[in-house]
């Protein structure tokens, strides 16, 4: 049987009961679980504020969209974000017409603060910060740094969801942190995304423009019945918000991620015991002060893609998190502003990591790794 990198555990008759109650009530919109599922997100993470969302990438905008308007950041303000990274992080800057400047990542793949201080101008408003397969990396550095310059920080948090950082959850750092729920994330539903405001201001505002901008407010006050049809539009907003369906499916999950979590923790330490003294395999260093949510597992070595060549004649099919942004057009006028960006994208592969992955299979992918290393090198 073929092993792949992702793979998504659904605990499927507590899924369709929550799903079933949805269906028999014909609640399957906005309310009801997406509600319930805030609350325990809440509670969860102790976050002030989440607002469920259709994905991640839907949060990321709305980050953005919000933090602009409050600010009054003009068009070509920049933003500092990750050449290494999923698009969606990078598409929310240009979605509202904002600059992306990429700063250069370290050894754990996230952002190092120190490049980030070096690209920062006086147009220069937010800090994208992408916790890399669920590791915090210099967060708390990045965070000091924002804090110094008046920046905003972003933290797309979409390989989080669980992942604890200086002995809490982690979101509290940022003006606004995103989680992503799609299917190949630690908590899947199919499609949806949590967006966590610092601010209750913001979160209101991204209520509004996540339903197309529609408020209710003047007439809410009034207690005509007849008037319930009427509403205001004061933006034009997005169709961003979340539905039942994908929250009832979201409140299962959330009940198993630590536990999930702590399997993925407990593989990835397998995988650095059978791989640590291998000289051409190198190991990204282990979070400090952060216990990863393990999203990936990532390990570096040379003529990477004929080494994943190898590996499929094994019938392992491993990934690649992620291609460095600056090789697609819109982001290419940036490219080699960011070296060890550049050298990680071509050197990185993701392992299979998942939940019905077994002790066995991780010792099968090592041995075929190393095989594959020793017989490229030759
Ligand atoms: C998956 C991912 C996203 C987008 O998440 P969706 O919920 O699929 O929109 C954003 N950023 C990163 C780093 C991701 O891995």
């Amino acid at each position: 049987m073929s092993i792949q990198v992702l793979k998504p555990k659904y605990h499927v008759e507590e899924c369709l009961a929550e799903i079933e109650e949805c269906l028999r009530s014909g609640w399957t919109g906005v309310g009801f679980k997406t509600t319930q599922f805030e609350d325990q997100w809440k509670r969860y993470t102790g976050l002030p504020n989440a607002h469920f969302v259709n994905s991640a990438t839907s949060g990321l905008h709305l980050a953005l969209t919000v933090l602009k308007r409050r600010y009054g950041w003009s068009d070509d303000d920049e933003v500092i974000s990750t050449p290494l990274t999923f698009v969606s992080t990078n598409h929310a800057i240009l979605y509202e017409g904002l600059q992306p400047v990429f700063a250069d990542v370290d050894d754990s793949l996230c952002l190092s603060p120190h490049s980030i201080e070096e690209r920062i101008t006086s147009k220069t408003r937010a800090v994208m910060y992408v916790g890399f397969g669920g590791n915090a990396g210099e967060l708390n550095a990045v965070s000091e740094v924002c804090r110094r310059h008046d920046l905003a920080l972003v933290l797309d948090a979409a390989h989080m969801a669980g992942a604890r950082y200086l002995d809490r959850h982690v979101g509290s750092e940022a003006a606004v942190t995103v989680f992503s729920f799609h299917s190949v994330k630690n908590l899947p539903t199919a499609d949806s995304g949590m967006v966590c405001f610092r601010d209750a201001e913001d979160d209101e505002t991204a209520r509004r423009l996540s339903w197309m901008g529609i408020t209710k407010a003047t007439h809410e006050r009034t207690d005509e019945a007849s008037y319930k049809w009427r509403y205001d539009v004061p933006d034009v907003g997005f169709k961003y918000h979340g539905n039942s369906i994908m929250a009832a499916i979201g409140l299962v999950q959330l009940r198993y991620l630590d536990d999930d979590n702590a399997r993925r923790r407990s593989l990835a330490a397998s995988y650095r015991k059978a791989l640590a003294e291998h000289a051409r395999i190198a190991l990204i260093p282990e979070a400090k002060a952060c216990q990863s949510s393990q999203h990936l597992f990532q390990v570096r070595v040379g003529h990477r893609d004929e080494v994943m060549e190898e590996l499929y004649k094994s019938d392992i099919y491993p990934g690649v998190h992620y291609v460095d942004n600056s090789s697609y057009p819109m982001y290419r006028h940036m490219q080699g502003a960011c070296p060890n960006a550049a050298a990680a994208s071509e050197e990185l592969i993701s392992l299979p990591l998942h939940l019905d992955l077994t002790e066995d299979d991780v010792s099968y992918v090592c041995s075929a790794l190393i095989a594959a290393v020793e017989k490229v090198r030759v």
